[in-house]
Protein backbone atom coordinates (compact mmCIF):
# COMPACT_ATOMS: atom_id res chain seq x y z
CA UNK A 1 0.00 0.00 0.00
CA UNK A 2 1.22 3.51 -0.70
CA UNK A 3 -1.26 4.99 1.55
CA UNK A 4 -1.70 4.71 4.90
CA UNK A 5 -3.43 6.80 7.90
CA UNK A 6 -1.90 8.57 10.44
CA UNK A 7 -3.20 8.16 13.99
CA UNK A 8 -5.09 11.51 13.71
CA UNK A 9 -7.36 9.93 11.02
CA UNK A 10 -5.65 11.49 8.25
CA UNK A 11 -4.08 10.29 5.09
CA UNK A 12 -0.45 9.80 4.29
CA UNK A 13 1.62 8.76 1.15
CA UNK A 14 4.49 6.40 2.19
CA UNK A 15 7.21 8.04 0.50
CA UNK A 16 6.73 11.04 2.98
CA UNK A 17 5.37 9.13 6.45
CA UNK A 18 8.01 8.87 9.33
CA UNK A 19 9.66 5.71 10.62
CA UNK A 20 9.63 6.64 14.41
CA UNK A 21 5.61 7.19 13.96
CA UNK A 22 2.45 4.98 14.10
CA UNK A 23 0.25 4.12 10.97
CA UNK A 24 -2.78 1.84 10.58
CA UNK A 25 -5.05 0.89 7.60
CA UNK A 26 -7.61 3.07 6.23
CA UNK A 27 -9.35 0.03 5.68
CA UNK A 28 -9.38 -2.42 8.68
CA UNK A 29 -7.19 0.01 11.26
CA UNK A 30 -4.80 -2.32 12.29
CA UNK A 31 -1.26 -1.16 12.42
CA UNK A 32 0.90 -0.86 9.62
CA UNK A 33 4.55 -1.41 8.97
CA UNK A 34 6.09 1.27 7.08
CA UNK A 35 8.86 -0.11 4.60
CA UNK A 36 11.38 2.13 3.45
CA UNK A 37 14.43 -0.22 1.64
CA UNK A 38 16.22 -0.16 -1.44
CA UNK A 39 14.78 -2.51 -3.42
CA UNK A 40 11.21 -1.29 -3.36
CA UNK A 41 9.58 2.05 -3.12
CA UNK A 42 8.44 3.34 0.36
CA UNK A 43 5.20 1.75 1.26
CA UNK A 44 3.32 0.34 3.94
CA UNK A 45 2.59 -3.08 4.89
CA UNK A 46 -0.08 -5.48 6.66
CA UNK A 47 1.88 -7.20 10.21
CA UNK A 48 -1.77 -9.59 9.76
CA UNK A 49 -4.00 -9.79 7.13
CA UNK A 50 -5.95 -7.07 6.00
CA UNK A 51 -10.24 -7.92 5.94
CA UNK A 52 -10.21 -6.45 2.39
CA UNK A 53 -9.93 -9.42 0.20
CA UNK A 54 -8.27 -8.40 -3.41
CA UNK A 55 -5.27 -7.40 -1.69
CA UNK A 56 -2.39 -7.72 -4.56
CA UNK A 57 0.87 -8.75 -3.16
CA UNK A 58 2.80 -5.59 -3.37
CA UNK A 59 5.61 -6.17 -6.47
CA UNK A 60 7.76 -3.21 -7.60
CA UNK A 61 5.80 -3.47 -10.49
CA UNK A 62 2.63 -2.83 -8.89
CA UNK A 63 3.72 -0.20 -6.37
CA UNK A 64 5.88 1.86 -9.21
CA UNK A 65 3.57 1.36 -11.64
CA UNK A 66 0.48 2.96 -9.64
CA UNK A 67 2.63 5.75 -8.27
CA UNK A 68 3.59 6.35 -12.09
CA UNK A 69 0.54 6.05 -12.90
CA UNK A 70 -1.39 9.03 -10.64
CA UNK A 71 1.66 11.39 -11.49
CA UNK A 72 0.88 10.10 -15.31
CA UNK A 73 -2.71 11.04 -15.37
CA UNK A 74 -2.21 14.49 -13.29
CA UNK A 75 0.11 16.01 -15.69
CA UNK A 76 -3.27 15.04 -18.25
CA UNK A 77 -5.05 16.95 -15.95
CA UNK A 78 -6.93 14.27 -14.28
CA UNK A 79 -6.34 14.86 -10.24
CA UNK A 80 -6.69 10.91 -8.50
CA UNK A 81 -7.02 9.72 -5.20
CA UNK A 82 -4.44 6.48 -4.64
CA UNK A 83 -5.96 3.43 -2.93
CA UNK A 84 -8.83 5.24 -2.16
CA UNK A 85 -11.32 2.85 0.25
CA UNK A 86 -14.84 2.43 -0.89
CA UNK A 87 -16.89 0.80 2.11
CA UNK A 88 -19.93 0.53 0.27
CA UNK A 89 -18.34 -1.39 -2.44
CA UNK A 90 -16.25 -3.01 -0.57
CA UNK A 91 -13.19 -2.19 -3.10
CA UNK A 92 -9.94 -0.24 -3.03
CA UNK A 93 -9.12 0.71 -6.59
CA UNK A 94 -5.25 1.87 -7.14
CA UNK A 95 -5.95 5.26 -8.77
CA UNK A 96 -9.66 6.79 -8.84
CA UNK A 97 -10.21 9.57 -11.15
CA UNK A 98 -12.59 12.42 -10.96
CA UNK A 99 -13.19 13.29 -14.81
CA UNK A 100 -14.28 16.32 -16.16
CA UNK A 101 -17.62 15.22 -17.34
CA UNK A 102 -18.34 15.13 -13.26
CA UNK A 103 -18.12 10.92 -13.63
CA UNK A 104 -15.58 9.36 -11.61
CA UNK A 105 -13.40 6.66 -13.40
CA UNK A 106 -11.63 3.54 -11.29
CA UNK A 107 -8.19 2.36 -12.81
CA UNK A 108 -6.80 -1.04 -11.60
CA UNK A 109 -3.35 -1.50 -12.58
CA UNK A 110 -3.42 -5.68 -12.43
CA UNK A 111 -0.01 -7.12 -12.52
CA UNK A 112 -0.95 -10.03 -10.58
CA UNK A 113 -3.32 -12.98 -12.08
CA UNK A 114 -6.95 -13.02 -11.32
CA UNK A 115 -9.86 -15.17 -11.56
CA UNK A 116 -12.75 -13.99 -13.78
CA UNK A 117 -15.37 -14.19 -10.87
CA UNK A 118 -13.08 -11.84 -8.99
CA UNK A 119 -12.19 -9.64 -12.28
CA UNK A 120 -17.15 -9.81 -12.83
CA UNK A 121 -17.53 -9.19 -8.52
CA UNK A 122 -15.04 -5.88 -9.28
CA UNK A 123 -16.24 -4.63 -12.28
CA UNK A 124 -19.76 -4.95 -11.64
CA UNK A 125 -19.23 -3.24 -7.82
CA UNK A 126 -17.93 -0.34 -9.96
CA UNK A 127 -20.78 -0.77 -12.01
CA UNK A 128 -23.38 -0.67 -10.01
CA UNK A 129 -22.09 2.79 -8.42
CA UNK A 130 -21.96 4.88 -11.96
CA UNK A 131 -18.14 4.39 -12.15
CA UNK A 132 -16.58 3.45 -14.80
CA UNK A 133 -13.49 1.16 -14.61
CA UNK A 134 -10.21 0.61 -16.59
CA UNK A 135 -8.08 -2.31 -15.91
CA UNK A 136 -4.17 -1.81 -16.86
CA UNK A 137 -2.12 -4.42 -16.99
CA UNK A 138 1.05 -5.52 -16.07
CA UNK A 139 4.11 -7.44 -17.31
CA UNK A 140 2.87 -10.74 -16.18
CA UNK A 141 -0.41 -10.78 -18.80
CA UNK A 142 1.49 -9.54 -21.71
CA UNK A 143 0.05 -12.14 -24.83
CA UNK A 144 1.45 -14.75 -25.57
CA UNK A 145 1.51 -17.15 -29.01
CA UNK A 146 -2.14 -18.04 -27.97
CA UNK A 147 -4.61 -16.27 -25.94
CA UNK A 148 -5.54 -17.70 -22.47
CA UNK A 149 -8.31 -17.29 -20.56
CA UNK A 150 -5.92 -15.46 -18.01
CA UNK A 151 -5.54 -12.50 -20.91
CA UNK A 152 -8.80 -12.90 -22.65
CA UNK A 153 -10.75 -11.73 -19.74
CA UNK A 154 -9.01 -8.22 -19.58
CA UNK A 155 -10.10 -7.75 -23.10
CA UNK A 156 -12.04 -4.91 -24.09
CA UNK A 157 -13.71 -3.65 -27.55
CA UNK A 158 -14.11 -0.59 -29.50
CA UNK A 159 -15.71 -0.08 -33.24
CA UNK A 160 -12.28 2.13 -33.68
CA UNK A 161 -9.74 -0.54 -32.38
CA UNK A 162 -11.55 -3.98 -32.23
CA UNK A 163 -10.57 -5.87 -29.81
CA UNK A 164 -8.16 -4.36 -27.50
CA UNK A 165 -5.50 -4.28 -24.45
CA UNK A 166 -3.42 -1.86 -22.71
CA UNK A 167 -0.60 -2.10 -20.59
CA UNK A 168 2.15 0.12 -18.41
CA UNK A 169 5.17 -0.80 -17.79
CA UNK A 170 6.66 1.27 -15.10
CA UNK A 171 10.51 0.22 -15.66
CA UNK A 172 10.06 2.33 -19.47
CA UNK A 173 7.64 4.81 -17.90
CA UNK A 174 5.03 3.87 -20.77
CA UNK A 175 1.87 2.85 -21.83
CA UNK A 176 1.21 0.07 -24.21
CA UNK A 177 -1.76 -0.40 -26.43
CA UNK A 178 -2.40 -3.41 -28.76
CA UNK A 179 -5.34 -3.55 -30.56
CA UNK A 180 -6.69 -5.19 -33.32
CA UNK A 181 -6.22 -8.28 -31.40
CA UNK A 182 -6.83 -11.23 -33.75
CA UNK A 183 -6.59 -15.16 -32.99
CA UNK A 184 -7.08 -17.33 -36.47
CA UNK A 185 -7.16 -20.82 -36.05
CA UNK A 186 -3.90 -22.23 -36.32
CA UNK A 187 -1.93 -19.32 -36.36
CA UNK A 188 -0.56 -17.43 -33.66
CA UNK A 189 -2.61 -14.19 -31.80
CA UNK A 190 -1.48 -11.10 -34.21
CA UNK A 191 -2.14 -7.31 -33.07
CA UNK A 192 -1.01 -3.81 -33.37
CA UNK A 193 0.66 -1.90 -31.19
CA UNK A 194 0.75 1.79 -30.26
CA UNK A 195 3.06 2.96 -27.40
CA UNK A 196 3.45 6.09 -25.71
CA UNK A 197 4.24 7.31 -22.29
CA UNK A 198 1.81 10.34 -22.36
CA UNK A 199 -1.83 10.04 -21.39
CA UNK A 200 -3.54 12.62 -23.72
CA UNK A 201 -1.43 10.79 -26.83
CA UNK A 202 -3.08 7.89 -25.59
CA UNK A 203 -6.69 8.66 -25.29
CA UNK A 204 -6.12 10.19 -28.76
CA UNK A 205 -4.95 7.21 -30.82
CA UNK A 206 -7.56 5.46 -28.85
CA UNK A 207 -10.33 7.40 -31.09
CA UNK A 208 -8.84 7.17 -34.10
CA UNK A 209 -10.14 4.99 -36.43
CA UNK A 210 -7.81 1.78 -37.22
CA UNK A 211 -8.69 -0.87 -39.40
CA UNK A 212 -8.06 -4.92 -38.71
CA UNK A 213 -4.89 -6.51 -40.24
CA UNK A 214 -6.04 -8.84 -43.40
CA UNK A 215 -3.89 -12.23 -42.99
CA UNK A 216 -1.21 -12.53 -45.56
CA UNK A 217 -0.85 -15.43 -48.69
CA UNK A 218 1.66 -16.37 -46.64
CA UNK A 219 0.08 -16.86 -43.12
CA UNK A 220 -2.95 -18.50 -44.72
CA UNK A 221 -0.80 -20.80 -46.12
CA UNK A 222 0.76 -21.57 -43.47
CA UNK A 223 -2.78 -21.66 -41.41
CA UNK A 224 -3.92 -24.28 -43.85
CA UNK A 225 -0.55 -26.31 -43.40
CA UNK A 226 -0.66 -26.20 -39.85
CA UNK A 227 -4.26 -27.90 -40.10
CA UNK A 228 -3.29 -30.18 -42.16
CA UNK A 229 -0.27 -31.29 -39.81
CA UNK A 230 -2.95 -31.25 -36.96
CA UNK A 231 -5.38 -33.59 -38.40
CA UNK A 232 -2.06 -36.08 -38.52
CA UNK A 233 -2.00 -36.42 -35.01
CA UNK A 234 -5.75 -37.65 -34.09
CA UNK A 235 -5.82 -35.80 -31.02
CA UNK A 236 -8.40 -33.66 -29.31
CA UNK A 237 -11.84 -32.29 -30.27
CA UNK A 238 -10.15 -32.18 -33.98
CA UNK A 239 -10.08 -36.13 -33.91
CA UNK A 240 -13.61 -36.18 -32.68
CA UNK A 241 -15.00 -33.86 -35.55
CA UNK A 242 -12.53 -36.50 -38.00
CA UNK A 243 -14.50 -39.86 -36.73
CA UNK A 244 -17.90 -38.20 -37.10
CA UNK A 245 -17.61 -36.95 -40.45
CA UNK A 246 -15.54 -39.91 -41.01
CA UNK A 247 -18.89 -42.06 -40.52
CA UNK A 248 -20.56 -39.85 -42.68
CA UNK A 249 -18.31 -40.36 -45.74
CA UNK A 250 -16.90 -37.27 -45.84
CA UNK A 251 -13.18 -36.41 -46.00
CA UNK A 252 -12.81 -33.80 -43.03
CA UNK A 253 -9.69 -32.73 -44.12
CA UNK A 254 -11.00 -31.31 -47.48
CA UNK A 255 -14.18 -30.23 -45.70
CA UNK A 256 -11.90 -28.58 -42.99
CA UNK A 257 -9.77 -27.00 -45.92
CA UNK A 258 -12.79 -25.11 -47.38
CA UNK A 259 -14.36 -24.11 -43.69
CA UNK A 260 -10.94 -22.17 -42.74
CA UNK A 261 -11.62 -19.68 -45.45
CA UNK A 262 -14.85 -18.55 -42.98
CA UNK A 263 -13.12 -18.01 -40.02
CA UNK A 264 -13.19 -14.66 -39.01
CA UNK A 265 -10.33 -14.70 -36.46
CA UNK A 266 -11.86 -13.06 -33.48
CA UNK A 267 -9.97 -13.92 -30.33
CA UNK A 268 -12.94 -14.67 -28.31
CA UNK A 269 -13.16 -18.69 -28.99
CA UNK A 270 -11.66 -20.99 -26.56
CA UNK A 271 -11.81 -23.84 -28.85
CA UNK A 272 -10.84 -23.46 -32.66
CA UNK A 273 -13.52 -22.42 -34.38
CA UNK A 274 -13.43 -24.83 -37.07
CA UNK A 275 -14.23 -27.58 -34.22
CA UNK A 276 -17.56 -25.61 -33.91
CA UNK A 277 -18.33 -24.82 -37.56
CA UNK A 278 -17.71 -28.89 -38.41
CA UNK A 279 -19.55 -29.65 -35.01
CA UNK A 280 -22.56 -27.02 -36.31
CA UNK A 281 -22.63 -29.04 -40.35
CA UNK A 282 -22.88 -32.21 -38.47
CA UNK A 283 -25.51 -31.62 -35.95
CA UNK A 284 -27.59 -30.09 -39.03
CA UNK A 285 -27.65 -33.20 -41.13
CA UNK A 286 -25.07 -32.36 -43.47
CA UNK A 287 -25.84 -31.51 -46.35
CA UNK A 288 -28.03 -28.16 -45.01
CA UNK A 289 -29.96 -27.24 -48.38
CA UNK A 290 -32.36 -24.86 -46.77
CA UNK A 291 -31.51 -22.03 -44.22
CA UNK A 292 -34.41 -22.61 -42.55
CA UNK A 293 -33.56 -25.78 -41.23
CA UNK A 294 -30.27 -24.45 -40.34
CA UNK A 295 -30.06 -24.71 -36.53
CA UNK A 296 -27.63 -22.84 -33.56
CA UNK A 297 -27.42 -27.02 -32.33
CA UNK A 298 -24.13 -26.43 -30.83
CA UNK A 299 -22.48 -25.05 -28.01
CA UNK A 300 -19.77 -22.43 -29.09
CA UNK A 301 -16.84 -22.75 -26.35
CA UNK A 302 -15.75 -19.20 -26.07
CA UNK A 303 -14.02 -17.41 -23.29
CA UNK A 304 -15.22 -15.37 -20.41
CA UNK A 305 -15.43 -12.13 -21.48
CA UNK A 306 -16.90 -10.16 -18.62
CA UNK A 307 -15.97 -6.26 -20.27
CA UNK A 308 -17.56 -7.37 -23.42
CA UNK A 309 -21.06 -8.23 -24.35
CA UNK A 310 -19.83 -11.78 -25.67
CA UNK A 311 -22.96 -13.28 -27.13
CA UNK A 312 -23.22 -10.65 -29.82
CA UNK A 313 -20.04 -11.38 -31.35
CA UNK A 314 -21.21 -14.81 -31.03
CA UNK A 315 -24.79 -14.31 -32.64
CA UNK A 316 -23.41 -12.41 -35.23
CA UNK A 317 -20.45 -14.70 -36.27
CA UNK A 318 -23.15 -17.50 -36.54
CA UNK A 319 -25.45 -15.67 -38.87
CA UNK A 320 -22.27 -14.85 -40.99
CA UNK A 321 -21.06 -18.69 -41.21
CA UNK A 322 -24.62 -19.34 -41.87
CA UNK A 323 -25.02 -17.11 -44.70
CA UNK A 324 -21.14 -17.82 -46.13
CA UNK A 325 -22.31 -21.51 -45.71
CA UNK A 326 -25.40 -21.10 -48.02
CA UNK A 327 -23.91 -18.97 -50.47
CA UNK A 328 -20.79 -21.38 -51.21
CA UNK A 329 -20.76 -23.94 -53.37
CA UNK A 330 -19.80 -26.33 -50.34
CA UNK A 331 -23.37 -27.35 -50.12
CA UNK A 332 -23.71 -28.63 -53.59
CA UNK A 333 -20.57 -29.96 -54.24
CA UNK A 334 -19.20 -33.41 -53.94
CA UNK A 335 -15.41 -32.52 -53.81
CA UNK A 336 -15.30 -33.23 -50.12
CA UNK A 337 -17.13 -36.56 -50.12
CA UNK A 338 -14.52 -39.71 -50.45
ZN1 LIG B 1 -6.15 -3.43 6.33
Amino acid sequence: MLVGQQINGKLIGAAVADVTKKYYCPVCHQRLILKKGNLRIAHFAHSTVCILKYGEPETREHLTGKLQLQQKFAFAGYKGQLEQYLPELQQRPDLLLKMTNGKTLAIEYQCAPLTVQQLYQRTQGYRKNGIRCWWILGENHWLKKKITQQEAQFMMWHPSLGFYLVYYFPKRQHFCLLYQIQQADFLNVSYLKFITNDVKKLQIFMRTVTKPVTLSVRLRTMQRRNFEKACCFYRGSLFVEQLAWYEKKINFRLLGLELLEFSLDLPIFAEKQIVWQSRLLRLNDWPVTEIDSFQNNTEILTYQLPLIKNNNFVSSCLKRFKMKILQSNLLKSSKINF
